[in-house]
């Protein structure tokens, strides 16, 4: 049996929104402790509200406050929480519907165990310390027996409202490739980039992921290319991303490597980033100890026809 690959892969990024009138209200207004829904054409009341009402796409604008009170639709307990969870001890997502909403909203419940939470269950927003003005600032729902509370018209109007926020977005897991990656990741690790032909219609996929998308077939025919490629396409990058060590502006391109019928795409590096160009060719750059060219640079041979490569771009 060969070695399986296996390694922690993490995709993360801050994405970053700005409010329109109705969301910039609501967030704002979980600031203050309160909790704000807005009325459609036919009189229901959304919690969370949407700018557009979803059954005539009429903008809709009527703000109500509903009450921080509320009752549990549905839920599902959670007995791991994971990073950035609203609770580090286990918790049961809920849907709650606030006394003088039609709707209900996604959050968490605190309560000690799946036997303490039920549909139909009484609860109350548990407001957060520190607030910003985000869905966080409702730091959980607790349980509580009251009475249902009471709506009011709202004009939305706060002083300094809440007019952008930035969500952050990660995904972490466990990534083993199949069969035709692991060959891929071997031959990196000697500085080889390996891809694979369909039987089919002889293209060389590179990265390989064992099959033809095109003829829907296995591919099993190994197949060395470059180390040389020719750049197809490519763009400037003037947005530095958050932990990426590398200057502004840079050039990331696709680069069809020799004998590979698919590009791949990477940082160009050792040339200005204004003469970058169509049909230039390129090597790797290994870094010490890592399995990935760090970025390819100019061979200084003539460029490539734009014919050799146009089926590529
Ligand atoms: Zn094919």
């Amino acid at each position: 049996m060969p070695d399986v690959l296996s390694a922690p892969l993490v995709v993360e990024f801050p994405f970053t929104r700005s409010l329109g009138p109705v969301q910039s209200a609501f967030l704002t207004g979980l600031r203050e402790r309160t909790v704000l829904g807005v009325r459609t054409g036919d009189g229901k009341v959304l919690v969370p509200p949407v700018e557009y009402d979803p059954v005539t796409a009429q903008e809709i604008h009527d703000l109500v406050e509903v009450a921080a009170t509320g009752t549990v639709t549905t839920w599902a307990w959670n007995p791991r929480p994971r990073r950035d969870q609203p609770l580090d001890t286990p918790f049961a997502w809920v849907l709650v519907r606030l006394d003088g909403a039609d709707t209900a909203l996604l959050h968490v419940l605190d309560a000690p165990g799946p036997e303490a939470v039920r549909t139909g269950m009484r609860v109350r927003v548990r407001w957060a310390e520190d607030r910003t003005g985000a869905i966080t600032d409702i730091a959980c729902f607790e349980p509580y027996d009251s009475e249902p509370g009471e709506t009011a018209p709202h004009d939305g109007e706060f002083t300094e409202p809440v007019t952008g926020i930035v969500t952050p977005a990660r995904l972490d897991y466990t990534y083993t490739p199949g069969r035709a990656q692991s060959a891929y990741l071997e031959a990196l690790a000697d500085r080889r980039v390996v891809g694979e032909r369909c039987p089919s219609c002889r293209k060389v996929y590179v990265p390989p992921r064992g099959a033809c998308p095109t003829c829907g077939v296995a591919t099993d025919e190994r197949v060395e290319v470059g180390p040389r490629g020719t750049v197809t396409t490519y763009c400037v990058v003037n947005i530095k991303a958050k932990n990426l060590d590398i200057e502004i502006p840079y050039v990331y391109a696709h680069i069809a490597l020799d004998g590979a019928d698919l590009a791949l795409h990477a940082r160009i590096g050792g040339i200005p980033y204004d003469q970058v160009r169509m049909g230039l060719r390129v090597e790797p750059v290994w870094t010490e100890g890592s399995r990935h060219p760090g970025h390819y640079r100019p061979t200084g041979e003539p460029d490539a026809d734009y014919d050799v490569y146009k089926e590529l771009v």
